[in-house]
């Protein structure tokens, strides 16, 4: 995941353009990115498509013909869909399409217009408050082709049965590690082992598009889907030190919420549970009114809350291999939950079935078999057809693994009907 990271951090990504382009192909390397192009001016939901960003050169050489700043050193640099422009004027005229952060005065700070047609730079407040006087030569050298397209990647782990799981982070951040560049490796990550392993149950979709305006795209692209997506997750921001942090959906009662409480409280690291607010990243669009999917989201310190958020100290500094390995174990535990979970019916529902004639009760004996033979009591009880493996779990207090392991121990000797489709 960090070699990832290294190898995109600084393609220029922004809602369109090859940096989005060249992320997903570095991607396809590790695992089949199905790519898709969404023309300029198509209309999605109360959106329309904008027209491709690229830009050749951008820089702005001061009185004394030395080079201020240059989208050459970071894409941070230019704000993202910038109109061209090739000028000379005076450092005031210059500084009212400066940004810059007083309070951080030696962080770039991340920029776009993406909506209102404007120009700017970002730079370090220190680097501002240097520039002398005198006339400044600006240059924008970029277009807005009307005829191009934004591209959006998925990664399809194809299921034995017909609903879906969705997985979705954002893709249009340049030069910033945690925001969105971390969700965008553990994606990546996380479709090579799952297309390593055997064929779930459901589909896994793995959505990797330009934020806001992406799964906008996708969603109204994929309406005959959408009734079959039993649970979803939006990720972002997973490479933090920060303690694992999980926003319900909005329905609130979602499988996907259950999944991840239970998940999440087994694991040995902090973690904060929240409810829905209609802020933060991808979930946005899924969790809408006309959509309200079952989709949680998960970052360790969400989008907004961390300082070093949306400027250049979001670096790769920032972002550590134990915080991204940890983040990927929970996602995928999230997903396994949800991936084993049943409604187990019992083939011997009248009184207890006798356990140790079967050699089920505490085969292994000490605080493992223990918690064995009670998941087992526990599946055994629950097993009406109506209850499911997560209901059992989050009553007995047990991880799901040790609940599933039960589940599958009480199948094999024949005290479980076989498992439904
Ligand atoms: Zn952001």
């Amino acid at each position: 995941m960090l070699a990832l990271m290294r190898e995109t951090f600084d393609l220029p990504r922004s809602l369109t353009g090859d940096g989005v382009r060249r992320t997903l192909a570095a991607i396809d390397t590790l695992v089949p990115v199905q790519v898709t192009e969404v023309r300029s001016g198509t209309v999605v939901g109360d959106w329309t498509v904008p027209p491709e960003w690229r830009v050749r050169e951008a820089h702005v050489t001061g009185p004394d013909g030395a080079r201020v700043v240059d989208v050459a050193d970071s894409p941070l640099h230019l704000v993202g869909y910038s109109t061209p422009v090739r000028a000379r004027m005076d450092r005031d005229a210059l500084l009212a399409h400066v940004h810059s952060l007083p309070g951080r005065p030696d962080a770039v700070p991340y920029r776009t217009s993406y909506w209102v047609p404007e120009w700017g730079f970002c730079m370090r407040h220190r680097d501002v408050e240097a520039l002398p006087a005198g006339e400044y030569e600006v240059v924008i050298d970029a277009e807005l082709d009307p005829l191009g397209s934004m591209t959006m990647g998925e990664i399809v782990i194809q299921g034995t049965g017909g609903d879906e799981v969705l997985v979705s982070t954002p893709v249009c951040h340049p030069g910033l590690a945690n925001d969105n560049l971390s969700g965008v490796v553990l994606l990546a990550e996380l479709g090579r082992i799952l297309a390593g392993r055997p064929a779930p149950r459901r589909t896994h979709r793995i959505l990797l598009s330009p934020g806001t305006i992406g799964p906008i795209a996708w969603l109204a692209a994929n309406a005959e889907r959408l009734p079959r997506i039993h649970a979803g997750l939006a990720v972002m921001c997973v490479g933090d030190p920060g303690a694992i942090t999980y926003k319900a959906s909005r329905r609130g009662d979602a499988p996907v919420d259950r999944a991840a409480a239970l998940a999440l409280a087994h694991r040995p690291e902090p973690h904060e549970l929240r409810a829905f607010i209609p802020w933060g990243g991808d979930e946005r669009q899924f969790c809408s009114p006309g959509y309200d999917l079952p989709v949680g989201a998960i970052s360790r310190t969400p989008p907004g809350e961390y300082p070093e958020n949306h400027t250049s100290a979001d670096d790769l500094s920032l972002v550590g291999a134990e915080a991204l390995e940890g983040s990927l174990a929970a996602v995928l535990e999230i997903l396994e939950i949800l991936e084993g979970d049943e409604r187990p019916v019992s083939t011997n529902p009248f009184g207890e079935p006798q356990l140790g004639r079967r050699g089920l009760t505490n085969r292994r004996g000490g605080e493992k078999g223990n918690q064995l033979e009670m998941a087992m009591l526990w599946v055994l009880n629950l097993a009406d057809g109506a209850h499911s493996l997560t209901d059992a779990a989050e009553r007995c207090g047990l991880p799901f693994p040790v609940v599933r392991e039960a589940a599958d121990a009480l199948r094999a000797a024949g005290l479980l009907a076989p498992r439904a489709a």
